[in-house]
């Protein structure tokens, strides 16, 4: 009898367990009924939450300002239009005067007017090619 008390006594008392089996506050998940720790925001055997993210909550959200939509919408319609500044020189120099420089940038109707005009009479050439020059490659029209 008194080694049974004993040995009941030792098992409610197990100072030789250093394991975390403190009496700790315990609540019970609300999803599956498990016993969980008092502060646990997620059950720990289902793993829903169970609490609403308190600490998260009273803080501020971080917002994420995502203005740079815009930016790559432009740069994809940028990409787009990609041209090689050395094609563009080339029918420049050589297709000028029919502007076949603008046709290849897309400016059909340039073009036709560079086309009709010998490429404004030369000027518009001269003025596209030293302007192609300093374009950086590829370009963007
Ligand atoms: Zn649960």
């Amino acid at each position: 009898m008194e080694n049974q008390t004993e040995a009941a006594a030792a098992e409610r008392q197990p100072q030789q367990n250093p394991q975390p089996q403190q009496p700790l506050k315990t609540k019970f998940c609300k999803h599956c009924g498990a016993q969980i720790p008092e502060d646990a925001v997620l059950c720990t055997a289902c793993g829903r939450q169970v609490e609403e993210l308190k600490g998260a909550a009273a803080q501020p959200s971080i917002i994420i300002n995502n203005e740079n939509t815009n930016q790559n919408t432009l740069g994809a319609a940028q990409a787009g239009r990609r041209r090689s500044k050395w094609v563009a020189l080339a029918l420049c120099f050589f297709l000028g005067v029919i502007g076949a420089h603008k046709f290849y940038e897309g400016r059909t109707g340039m073009g036709v007017l560079y086309l009709f005009t010998l490429g404004l009479f030369g000027i518009g050439v001269l003025i596209d090619f030293i302007a192609l020059l300093f374009k950086p490659n590829p370009y963007y029209v």
